[in-house]
Order: C-alpha cells, then structure tokens, then sequence
C-alpha cells in the first residue's frame, strides 16, 4: 500500500499555532517554576555548595575523548558542569576522585515502571503459547490489578533501581487500566522523590474498551498541560482502533510531543493490521500522521519490510532496541540494516533498569545474528540523551554524573573505551551518582531517601498486587 510522509506538522495553519501555543506556554511555565521552587529550596539550605571531583578522568562520549581534570558541578536543576585547573573554592565538597572514571548520567530509552513489582510472582494459570498469551495472561492480567499504591511503589522501586545502574533519566510506558486518573503525577512525584528526571506516557489501548481509553486520553491530556515532560503513548497497532490513533495523534500535536508506541513486537501486529486495515504497521502510521510527530519513538520494530524500514529512516522518529526482552518474549531479532543508526536507542523493555547491559545484550545478539559494530549498541546509551536533548530538555542536566570505580587490568584510552565498555564496563562499577550537582548515592548507598523503608513499603505492596492477582 503506497503512503507517503505528510508535511511537517510545524507547517500547519496559524489557527493551530494558537492551538498549541497554550500547552508550549504551560511546559515552560512549569519549566520556569521548578527551577523558581528549587534555587529558593537550595537559598534556605546552608549546606548549598558546589561539587569539585578533583582528578577525575570524564569519559566525553560526544567527542569520543577521555578527560583527566578536575570538574566542578554546580547544584540545582540548571547547574553547570565545567573543567577546572583552579583550587576548590572556599565552600565547595571537594571529592577525591583519583582512580574514578566519570560519565553523564544515564538515559533508559524505554522502560516499563508498572512492571517493577512483577520480579518473582506467582505463574500464570497456564504457560503462554505465544506472545499474544503473554500480554494477556501475564502483562494484562497484573497492569489490571494495579492501584494508586501499587504505582507509586513501582515508581520508587524502579528509580532505585536505576540509581544503583548510573541511569539518572527514565522515558517510561505506563499502564495501569484500572488506576489511570493521576497515575502519571504518582509516578512523577516518586521518581522526583528519588532525584531522577523523567519522561512519562500512559499507554492508549481499546483493549479495555471506550471507558478506558477515554479515560486515558483524558489523563495524558492533564499531565501534558502540567508541563511535566511526557508523551503520547499508544500500547500497538493492534489494540488500537482508527478513532483512538486519530485521536492520540491529535493530542501528540496539540502538546507537540512524539508518541510512544510499541511497532512490529510480535508477528500478530503485522497480522492483524494487515487483516483489520489493509496494510502494514509503519505504513498505517504514516497514514495517519504519528510518524511526522517529532521525537516519537517506535518500540522494538522487529517485524519491518525494507519499505517500512525507509518509512521509519526518513520520519523524525527513533526505535528503541530492546535485545533482552525480544529474547525472553521469543518474538524475533532486531536488525539495524536500514535504521539511522543514531536514532536507535536503547532501553529495558521494563527487565531491569541497566542500560549498559541490555547495550551488551544488544552487541551479542547483533554479533549472534551475523556481525554488529560494538559502537552501535553503545552509542544507542547515548542517543537516548540525545533524543532528550532535543524533545525534552528539560529532563536534561548538565550536572548528572556517574562515578565508576573502574580499575581495568588493560590501558583504558579513548580509542578502545567502547571494547571496555562492551566487555568490563558494569553497573557494579558504579561508585557514586550525582544528580542536579547533589549526590544522591555513594558506595551503594542511597542518600535523601530511607531506602530500606521504601523497600520494605515496596515488598507490602507487591504482596497486595500478588494477591490480588491471585483472584483474576
Ligand atoms: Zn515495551
């Protein structure tokens, strides 16, 4: 089926510059209010004072170099990071960084919070056949039976998480069917808690019927006229009718933000798009607009013909790669012919929140299929922060960092760091992170939260979902 790329959505008629211009006005608003909100929390601190990590070596992913100096963070959410020959000033907390390795903050490109509180539970009735099963009697089966409790503890489970991996920045797909007024604030406000920025959609399905999907609209309208980074999210083409994908695109332009959407996961999406309408994935897209949404992001992409794959090349949108969970999931392997290789992230599919492993995972699989450039799957880490860079600034700081106690027994210099990176590098490398130029974990330890109150609130709450599981 021919389709072709509309005009940019930027080209649309004045009218809907007046639309927009609203929502655009509330981002930055908020924007303007938080850093407002924290520089006066930070003037009423007396222990306000910059970072000085004196003889650290910065792994400069951009410019592919490794930096041995000393850097200086400034504290609050527009801090800056700069090189520095310069003695510590008078109040800054210097840290003695000989030995330690530095990098930005981290970005997971894809993560599923709602599933944080799945590790371990009880079985399914019975052993899904295929992946269809598996959404319906694994994945559908607990998103229903989540609350407002129940998320905010996947939240917080999942931001520790990400913690303890150096990830300092979560873009997640939320769905929780029968608790979705506020789920996205309940979420925002318990990564917050922890000290990570966040981008967040709620995922749009007709898989509950008109009720639910109203009602999801009506939450992703709310949360994106708070400000607060986010997303349009749409679970797949295949539980999506035309109304709601008219509707979700509708609402992606009115916010001017992308769409979050799993494409091509399973054979079944092929299948029944081209049952139900007539073509495939990519191209119902495209029909519709969702691929001119700037900064959307297509989830897995396996299932692609070389047509789609030219469709998703020339659309300003990204796929997320997510190496493990297409494992686990059994649901094909993940080809980087015919994709901009910057614009492929990586992500955890909701697995864990370790990015330098499913990058990993990524190289092996890329390896096991028949060859892959070590530095595709790395640079992935890093193409997710550029995504951010460029549709959600906001959840950018310059003053994140990950302080790595990386002791390599071999010469570590810029020309084979992606070789270190893809055969030492861990999470279990990570020494400290520093977010907003605060540093919130140090030696394993998680500071400004009481980690093991949290976690013990988090075991209650997923004994309350496993139960109530249990009754489905
Ligand atoms: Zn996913």
């Amino acid at each position: 089926m021919a389709c072709r790329l509309r005009k940019s959505s930027w080209l649309q008629p004045l009218p809907f510059a007046f639309q927009v211009a609203p929502f655009l006005f509330s981002r930055l608003l908020f924007f303007v209010a938080s850093i407002i909100v924290q520089a006066a929390n930070a003037s009423r601190n007396e222990d306000v004072m910059s970072l000085y990590l004196r003889d650290v070596t910065f792994l400069d992913w951009r410019e592919s170099k490794l930096i041995s100096k000393n850097i200086v963070l400034d504290e609050g959410p527009l801090g800056g990071r700069r090189f520095t020959s310069e003695a510590p000033g008078a109040g800054d907390e210097v840290i003695d960084c000989r030995g330690k390795l530095a990098i930005e903050g981290l970005t997971c490109g894809h993560h599923h919070i709602y599933s944080a509180l799945a590790r371990g539970m009880p079985a399914p009735p019975r052993p899904p056949k295929d992946f269809q099963e598996i959404l319906e009697l694994i994945w559908w089966r607990l998103d229903k039976c989540l609350d407002t409790d129940m998320v905010r503890a996947s939240a917080l489970a999942a931001a520790l998480d990400c913690l303890r991996c150096g990830v300092t920045r979560i873009v997640d797909h939320h769905a929780s069917p029968n608790a979705i007024e506020g789920s996205l604030s309940t979420m925002a406000e318990a990564i917050e808690e922890v000290g990570l920025t966040h981008v967040l959609c709620l995922e749009l399905s007709d898989r509950d019927g008109p009720e639910r999907a109203a009602a999801g609209l009506a939450e992703t309208d709310s949360y994106l006229s708070s400000g607060r980074p986010g997303m349009v999210g749409l679970h797949a083409s295949f539980t999506v009718g035309d109304e709601l994908l008219s509707r979700a695109v509708d609402l992606a332009r009115k916010h001017q933000v992308g769409l979050h959407v799993h494409v091509a996961e399973g054979k079944v999406d092929q299948e029944r798009c081209m049952l139900e309408h007539g073509k495939r994935v990519v191209e119902r897209f495209a029909d519709t607009g969702a691929l001119e949404q700037a900064g959307s992001i297509l989830v897995h992409c396996l299932h692609l013909s070389e047509d789609e794959r030219e469709l998703v090349r020339r659309a300003p949108v990204w796929v997320a790669h997510n190496p493990e969970s297409n494992q686990k999931n059994a649901v094909g392997t993940f080809r980087w012919a015919g994709l901009d290789p910057e614009r492929v992230i990586i992500g955890t599919d909701g697995m864990h929140s370790d990015v330098i492993r499913s990058a990993r995972a990524a190289f092996l699989v890329g390896k096991a299929a028949g060859g892959l450039d070590p530095s595709l799957p790395w640079n992935g880490i890093w193409n997710s922060q550029r995504l951010l860079e460029r549709h959600h600034p906001e959840a950018v700081r310059k003053n994140d960092l990950v302080l790595l106690d990386y002791d390599p027994p071999t010469p570590l210099v810029a020309e084979n760091a992606v070789g270190h990176a893809m055969f030492g590098l861990d999470s279990r490398h990570v020494h400290a992170v520093i977010a907003a130029g605060r540093i919130v974990m140090q030696d394993g330890r998680v500071l400004g939260i009481d980690e093991a109150d949290t976690m013990r609130y988090c075991r209650e709450q997923a004994e309350r979902l496993w139960s109530a599981l249990a009754k489905t």
